[in-house]
């Protein structure tokens, strides 16, 4: 009997790739994905690599969708033994530029949908005694990043979520896992950058910040930056390992930066090293 593996926001990057990479390993993928209209990227990718794939609807601010989805897999399948977090979305502003309304459409994504998916499949896990949880958040989770406010809030309460999920869960026969990447070539930065446009209300004092910030960020994807194939990998990693680990950062170089912080409880040692990319 194959695992199934249910991903969300698979029609494009990290989650794509994802998919496809379990497939491989032998998983049975529910693929869903908020808008099925844009499946064929993956159905191609999947064909190129001889799999397929169960591609269903699931927008993660929808609970509705997510009851249906997760009913619907029981009564194909009849269980859920991996869950992969991945849908988000990215959003540019410090505090001043976001406005609450904007702040409520991050939360939901990021952090909401994390929370509503894992408390549709968790009963199904817990009656099995045996499931995992994977969710990708950011090294933007664990280290604050200029103009993210919002973003970085809510990856860190992902993070705070599943820390203090972990060990419960893992009583119950769960595994918690969190997926670290820094920054990854997918539809992401396309994204963030739309809404940067549109949230520009900002007293003139943040443009240059930003602007010297945008620069380096350029920069950091172009030196570090990872494909979402490698993110898929450090994905199944997560999903096969007899006894996974609680965090992955998905590069030595990420594993490096986190490291900074973990040895500074001040935190004056990261304020300094984001703050050195404002100018
Ligand atoms: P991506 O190519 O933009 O993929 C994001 C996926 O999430 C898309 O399939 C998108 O669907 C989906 N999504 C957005 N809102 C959704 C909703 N309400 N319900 C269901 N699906 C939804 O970006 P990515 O880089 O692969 O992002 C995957 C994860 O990696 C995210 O959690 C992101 O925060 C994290 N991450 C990315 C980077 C990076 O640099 N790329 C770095 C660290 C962490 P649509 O096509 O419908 O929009």
């Amino acid at each position: 009997m194959s695992k199934i593996a249910l991903v969300t926001g698979t029609s494009s990057g990290i989650g794509m790739h994802t998919s496809v990479l379990l497939a491989q390993s032998g998983y049975t993928v529910v693929a869903t994905m908020r808008n099925v209209a844009k499946a064929e990227p993956l159905n191609q990718e999947a064909k190129a690599h001889g799999v397929s794939l169960d591609t269903r609807h699931l927008d993660v601010q929808d609970g509705a969708s997510i009851t249906a989805c997760v009913q619907d897999v029981m009564r194909t399948h009849g269980h859920i033994d991996l869950l992969v977090n991945n849908a988000g979305s990215g959003f540019l502003g410090t505090i001043e530029e976001t406005s609450l309304e904007d702040l409520h459409q991050v939360m939901d994504v990021n952090f909401f949908g994390v929370w509503r998916m894992t408390q549709a499949v968790l009963p199904v896990m817990r009656a099995a005694h045996s499931g995992r949880i994977v969710t990708v958040t950011s090294v933007g989770g664990l280290i604050g990043q200029p103009f993210n406010d919002a973003y970085c809030a809510a990856k860190f309460a992902v993070e705070g979520l599943m820390e203090s999920l972990a060990p419960v869960a893992q009583r119950l026969g769960i595994h918690v896992c969190l997926i670290e990447p820094g920054p990854v070539h997918t539809e992401f930065v396309a994204s963030v950058r739309e809404k940067a446009t549109r949230s520009q209300t900002a007293a003139e004092v943040y443009a240059p910040m930003r602007e010297a910030y945008l620069a380096g960020t350029m920069q950091v994807f172009a030196t570090i930056g990872q494909q979402g194939a490698e993110v898929g990998r450090v994905i199944v990693e997560a999903a096969t390992a007899e006894i996974p680990h609680f965090r992955y950062p998905t590069s030595a170089t990420i594993c490096e930066l986190i490291a900074r912080k973990y040895v500074d409880p001040t935190g004056d040692a990261i304020v300094a090293l984001t703050g050195a990319r404002l100018s």
